[in-house]
């Protein structure tokens, strides 16, 4: 699979669920919920039951032809919503439309690879060898990203931690359209397996405030494990701009089901996690509840690949603040099996670090020294390569270059 439009997600159907979801007031409910759901090609263990029941229509007596009716909408959903129905969703190019998945409106959603790398080019991690670790689980860690001034530092601070995590594959799923080829080298550099795609938000959500951020990505990194049918190892999604203590990745490669654990730097409170007595979660603290059932931030938990694999409806909502709560009801998160981790939750062992964020940089030189008679031309190709920085002929101040304490024109330092 190299490039495709994709199905979006179904949620999962849980009686209890839809009842929490629909007391907030702004969101829909979907009319027929996608119920008659043939098992999902990740499916082990059945999963889907009770989903059927909500199909019935409330009509007393309803006419056959009625029943019928709903029943092969829902069958269409169905295959819409789980990517079985139509042209196939590894098909090159295949075009068609996702579902919203809350509302069901049609979504154009993306997903296509850049690049990937499959091997492992480290030799040591930890100062042990890699062959060392081969028996751990692999720990997929999801990175939304998408391009403005501090994108590539991000990443390349990012990768400063992963490369001391052995059995990981980094999913980097840029928000834009195009695959940008300096990240696509970037990544190779570091010989982290890892896969670039790029799976941006679709158009009708980018004006919305707040906007959905890193959600379009993250489906699409979802949309990668199944298609690739991973049913092992551990899914963690990684934001770009967070930090990573390297103890986090040994406890969330136990993960059973879902670990949980406190974020640090979170909103009002500075920390936002589970509250842990006699070693099992029983609430949370975190400074906006908001009727969330699980109020944790994105980067507070961790899911064995085996465990979601028994839920159909894997859901990341376009659906700001709600998408962590959404998500863990869709893969029918109960609060006795979360696994609290970082010593009881006692620890902090990722934070939610924020880099402020500033408008492109604007270097104003004639187009005539951007060549090879100094480093500027290869300097500032590769910053608007980067999308640090562009140049300019004739916009704002020129640029300045200086010689021992003094403003120079350019011709004298650079003709
Ligand atoms: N993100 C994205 N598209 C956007 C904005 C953000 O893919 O339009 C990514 C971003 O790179 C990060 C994640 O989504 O990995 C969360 O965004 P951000 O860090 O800005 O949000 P915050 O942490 O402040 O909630
Ligand atoms: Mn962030």
């Amino acid at each position: 699979m190299s490039s495709a439009h994709y199905q979006a997600l179904e949620p999962q159907t849980s009686d209890e669920d839809n009842e929490d979801i629909e007391r907030r007031p702004h969101q829909k409910r979907p009319r027929c919920t996608a119920a008659a759901a043939p098992p999902h090609p990740m499916v082990r263990k059945g999963s889907v039951g009770g989903g059927r029941r909500r199909c019935v229509l409330p009509l007393v007596g309803g006419t056959l032809f009625f029943i019928a009716f709903c029943y092969l909408t829902l069958s269409g959903d169905t295959r819409i919503a789980l990517g079985l129905g139509g042209a196939s969703e590894d098909s090159e190019e295949a075009s068609h439309q996702g579902l919203d998945s809350m509302n069901f409106r049609p979504l154009n959603e993306s997903l296509h690879v850049c690049s990937e790398n499959f091997e492992d080019h480290r030799k040591f991690m930890q100062d042990k060898p890699r062959s060392d670790y081969e028996q751990l689980p692999v720990i997929y860690f999801v990175t939304p990203t998408y391009p403005r001034r501090e994108q590539i530092p991000e990443l390349t601070r990012l990768a400063h931690t992963l490369l001391h995590v052995p059995r990981l594959h980094w999913l980097v799923a840029d928000d834009q359209e195009k695959c940008n080829g300096y990240m696509d080298t970037l990544l190779n550099r570091f010989g982290i397996p890892y896969t670039h795609m790029v799976s941006p938000m679709p158009s009708k959500f980018r004006n919305e405030k707040p906007a959905p951020r890193g959600v379009a990505n993250r489906r699409a990194a979802l949309q990668w494990l199944r298609q690739h049918n991973l049913t092992n190892g551990i899914l963690y999604f990684g934001d770009d701009d967070n930090t990573y203590d390297l103890r986090l990745f040994t406890e969330i490669r136990k993960t059973q089901r879902v670990s949980m654990f406190p974020v640090g730097l979170i909103a009002d409170y500075g920390v936002s996690g589970p509250v842990v007595r006699k070693g099992k979660v029983v609430a949370f603290l975190d400074s906006w509840v908001a009727g969330r059932r699980w109020p944790v931030d994105m980067a507070g938990f961790a899911v064995s690949l085996e465990y979601m694999a028994q839920y159909p409806y894997v859901n990341m909502p376009y659906k700001p603040g709600y998408e962590e709560d959404l998500f863990l009801r869709s893969i029918g998160l109960k609060m006795d099996q979360i696994e609290p981790r970082g010593n009881n939750c006692t620890e902090i062992l990722v934070w939610h670090t924020q880099t402020k964020s500033k408008k492109l940089g604007m270097v104003r030189l004639e187009s005539k020294y951007l060549d090879d008679r100094s480093n500027l031309g290869a300097l500032l190709l590769n910053l608007k390569l980067m999308g640090v920085a562009g140049t300019t002929e004739n916009e704002g101040r020129n640029a300045l270059i200086s010689k021992n304490g003094r403003e120079k024109s350019h011709s004298a330092i650079l003709s």
